[in-house]
């Protein structure tokens, strides 16, 4: 199948081209028409599948009529990473339509966007918290929206963002297209779609299991001895680009600074830092200056990267859809996960009695809480680097990069 049968504006038919598009991905030869005919959808796919030029084509040739300078299409995703990404993505499939796509999302200046938005733009895409603010501070106009594009609603939905997103639908016309990206159908998002989507058709693609080009592993290892493992695996392994996940914020920062002391180009991608740092990070991994990101899950969740040839849960996530135990992921995965020791390491070395790898600095004295408040439990025992020898994709096909995990290895707080 070819990109010229869905009969796309040359201009839009160029950003394809320009982009190396040959054929379309499945999500795009089956979204694509249903789109193009005005359809809500409601799309199953994750990542990597080819789902932002699904919506993204489509929007474009809907642009290209009509009116330019007001917003027409509006797309709302969790991260400011992601935001960027689709973003990009658009920009750059849309070159040749001089139609102007800005990001808004929070943690950066709001005068810049309230800049852009004032001379006229066609698409935005948003993050909810910032797009509210600018709701609410009436510096953007979403009367003239016709299509809605909610990505990645599982996520949004994970980080407590529905309710944003009910006050944002409030403030769109009624008649619109709306379409609807989850990777995962939770009861929420099924109840979501109910509401937002009008006689939708499903797109469904792919199992939610991650290629068979990745393997899986798990090394079971002491707590105190994680890092100490993580450095002889990277030590004695073929790597490229590594992503490594941790559980919280904190030890994404220290694991990072640890793997850096240790003479890895290494960074970490976590919800504290600036919008600034987090881009210089992921610009980082991306080009190569930082062979290994590590990164809280929520903080990478859905990032395109390509040449990705390792990942690593160095903590087993604790979410419900994530890695629960290994049982789970093994079911998931319809394989056993195999367990491997490294031959020369030392699993033997005592914990010292008190675990200082990631201590907090002291704490400033605190109004004490409450009796009955919950305490925060450390609990992980492995890490699973997977994707041993992915082969780089071939050319043509779709670059299948971010991180080669199923939903259900994703999950975890950021
Ligand atoms: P996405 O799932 O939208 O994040 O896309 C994943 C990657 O696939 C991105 O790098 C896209 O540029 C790329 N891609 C999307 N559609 C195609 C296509 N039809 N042919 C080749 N690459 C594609």
């Amino acid at each position: 199948m070819k990109f010229e049968k869905f009969g796309f504006h040359p201009a839009v038919t160029a950003g394809v081209k320009e982009n190396g598009y040959e054929s379309p991905t499945p999500i795009q030869a089956e979204a694509i028409p249903q789109v193009m005919a005005g359809r809500d959808v409601m799309g199953l796919a994750q990542t990597g599948t080819g789902k932002t030029a699904a919506f993204g084509l489509p929007i474009l040739q809907r642009l290209m009529e009509g009116r330019r300078g007001q917003v027409r299409a509006l797309i709302v995703a969790p991260t400011r990473e992601l935001a960027e990404q689709i973003h990009e993505s658009i920009s750059s499939l849309g070159r040749e339509t001089r139609l102007k796509s800005i990001t808004v999302y929070g943690g950066v200046g709001v005068s810049p966007q309230v800049e852009k938005l004032r001379k006229g733009v066609e698409i935005v895409v948003a993050c909810p918290g910032r797009l509210l603010d600018h709701i609410n501070q009436k510096t953007i106009d979403l009367s003239q929206v016709e299509v809605l594009v909610l990505d990645e609603a599982d996520q949004m939905f994970d980080m407590g963002f529905l309710p944003d997103i009910r006050r944002i639908l409030k403030q769109l016309p009624a008649k619109r297209q709306t379409l609807l990206f989850s990777a995962t159908m939770p009861d929420e998002i099924r109840r979501l779609a109910h509401e937002v989507l009008k006689d939708p058709v499903t797109v469904k693609v792919g199992a939610t299991a991650p290629p068979v080009t990745v393997s899986h592993a798990l090394y079971p290892v002491e707590q105190h001895l994680k890092t100490a493992l993580l450095l002889e695996l990277l030590h004695h392994t073929d790597t490229e680009s590594v992503l490594v996940f941790t559980r919280t914020k904190h030890r994404a920062k220290r694991l990072g600074e640890q793997l850096e002391k240790a003479g890895y180009r290494a960074a970490s991608l976590q919800g504290n830092l600036s919008q600034n740092r987090r881009q210089a990070a992921l610009d980082g991994f991306r080009d190569g200056t930082f062979q290994i990101l590590v990164a809280t899950d929520i903080a990478a969740r859905g990032i395109d990267v390509s040449q990705i040839s390792h990942v690593v849960n160095y903590d087993i996530p604790d979410t419900p859809e994530a890695y629960i135990h290994v049982r789970a992921i093994e079911r998931t995965l319809n394989a056993s996960v195999e367990r491997r020791t490294v031959p020369d390491f030392d699993y033997n070395i005592a914990a010292p009695k008190k675990d200082s790898e990631f201590a907090r600095p002291p704490r400033q004295p605190q109004v004490r809480k409450p009796a009955g408040a919950k305490k925060s439990v450390a609990h992980a025992a492995a890490a699973a680097p997977s994707g041993q020898g992915r082969p780089k994709p071939a050319g043509g096909t779709p670059r299948k990069s971010g991180p080669p995990r199923s939903r259900s290895q994703q999950g975890g707080r950021g």
